[in-house]
């Protein structure tokens, strides 16, 4: 008998990425997460669900194996404990880079820095990898602004096309990581349902790689 399949993944530009991936491993929603309110969304599968959570969450629901898989952002990932699960594909979908950027402002010698993001984990890692020692802020969104305001030196936060960056007078900087989507798989339940849940990735990986 087939098993039940819990899939975790956030609504907006994942959703609509994944979509297609899903498709080709034969999944369809019935609802639209865009168009009504429901968190678990059925799928033309009897056994397989859809759990509609928030992008850093999405980690979490699969590491408890409250998902069976999830779809998360790399950022996400660098910045969660990714206890139990597997982090089995790389998706190629909502593509974009972590950078540092700020205002081209020099700063006097023996300044230390102060960086706004909320990607601490990251960042902490990607100076002390340099070491050079920086004070981080942990914001949780329009950081943008924190430079502009004297609140911090730089920003680390996602770049896509720079619109954002540019709007705000910020030039990136450094480059951290790239990002894209992945496919996480809890530990346990890739043990347990094997053979469904392998079934689905190599229908992903033929959808991404054709
Ligand atoms: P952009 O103006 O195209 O460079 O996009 C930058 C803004 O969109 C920033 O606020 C980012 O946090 C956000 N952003 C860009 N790409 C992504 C992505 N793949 N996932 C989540 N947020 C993103």
């Amino acid at each position: 008998m087939a098993e039940q399949i819990i899939i975790a993944l956030s609504k907006g530009r994942i959703y609509k990425d994944t979509l297609p991936l899903l498709a080709a491993a034969g999944i369809e929603p019935l609802e639209d997460p865009s168009k009504c309110r429901k968190l678990i969304i059925a799928t033309n599968h009897k056994h397989v669900r859809l759990l509609i959570v928030r992008a850093t969450d999405a980690p979490t629901y699969v590491s408890h194996g409250a998902a069976d898989i999830g779809v998360a952002g790399k950022d996400v990932l660098m910045e969660s404990a990714t206890d139990n699960l597997y982090e089995l594909l790389d998706l190629q979908i909502a593509k974009c880079k972590l950078m540092i950027a700020g205002t081209k402002v020099p700063k006097p010698a023996g300044h230390q820095l102060k960086v706004a993001t909320k990607y601490i984990k990251s960042a902490r890692e990607y100076y002390a990898s340099r070491g050079q020692q920086v004070d981080l802020i942990k914001l949780y969104g329009s950081m943008e602004i924190a430079p502009l305001i004297g609140l911090a030196d730089k920003i680390v936060d996602l770049v896509d096309t720079g619109n954002t960056l540019k709007a705000n007078g910020l030039v990136a900087e450094e480059h951290i990581a790239d990002i894209s989507s992945r496919l996480i798989v809890n530990e346990h339940a890739y043990k347990t349902k094997f053979s469904q849940i392998n079934e689905i990735v190599e229908k992903f990986k033929t959808a991404i790689y054709k």
